[in-house]
């Protein structure tokens, strides 16, 4: 039976899709200044993938030039998003699921906390962590190890729901935690995790 669940913000518990517009538009209007530097087809991609992973990954893999990650991490550190926002229609299972839950999320501090107030989810949570590689080196694994043993959760207590095979459900997988793939467009079909699924619902159905 679990004990605990520890969720990721972005395209877990809300549509990034519904807030990219607003979110996105300075930021990628600097990157098209840089487009010479980067290649057309890079930057459709690069685009598309800044709305659903960290800056810092995507600045990485596509190469960006110094200037321009420094220019787009100086826009992100001070960016937050102050309109209204509205979680999966199917978040309301999840909220209601009588355990402790953990929101871990990786981005820019002051961002992913306008986001969860925005979202008015702060009282779903008995812990908000917001891993911001600009301050600090520990990762999602770290602090899921760190839940777990202040908590005195085994690995087999915690489920991880999240969106990223490459960030919460590979951490959860390196610590033995069981993971929840939520995949609502099914973009990964190869990806190792214990549930993979695209209803948020499912989560009820995987609690033991
Ligand atoms: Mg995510």
């Amino acid at each position: 039976m679990k004990r605990a669940l520890i969720l990721d913000l972005d395209n877990t518990i809300y549509p990034v899709s519904s807030i990219a517009g607003h979110l996105f538009e300075r930021l990628f209007s600097l990157l098209d200044e840089y487009a010479e530097d980067i290649n057309y087809e890079a930057l459709i991609h690069a685009k598309d993938e800044l709305t659903r992973r960290p800056y810092h990954l995507v600045a990485d893999k596509y190469n960006f030039s110094n200037e321009l990650k420094n220019k787009g991490i100086g826009l992100l550190k001070e960016l937050t998003y102050d309109f209204p926002m509205q979680p999966f229609d199917e978040y309301h299972y999840i909220k209601s699921i009588p355990l402790p839950k953990f929101l871990v999320t990786t981005g820019f501090s002051k961002l992913q906390r306008s986001k969860v107030k925005m979202l008015g989810i702060e009282n779903d949570f008995q812990e908000i962590h917001i891993v911001d590689p600009e301050i600090s080196k520990q990762t999602k694994k770290d602090v899921f190890a760190d839940i777990m043993e202040r908590h005195g959760y085994y690995a087999g207590d915690v489920l991880v729901i999240g969106d990223d095979p490459e960030s919460e459900i590979k951490s959860a997988n390196e610590l033995g935690i069981d993971t929840f793939l939520f995949d609502p467009e099914n973009i990964h079909s190869s990806v190792q995790s214990t549930y993979k699924t695209s209803r948020l619902k499912d989560v009820t159905d995987r609690l033991s």
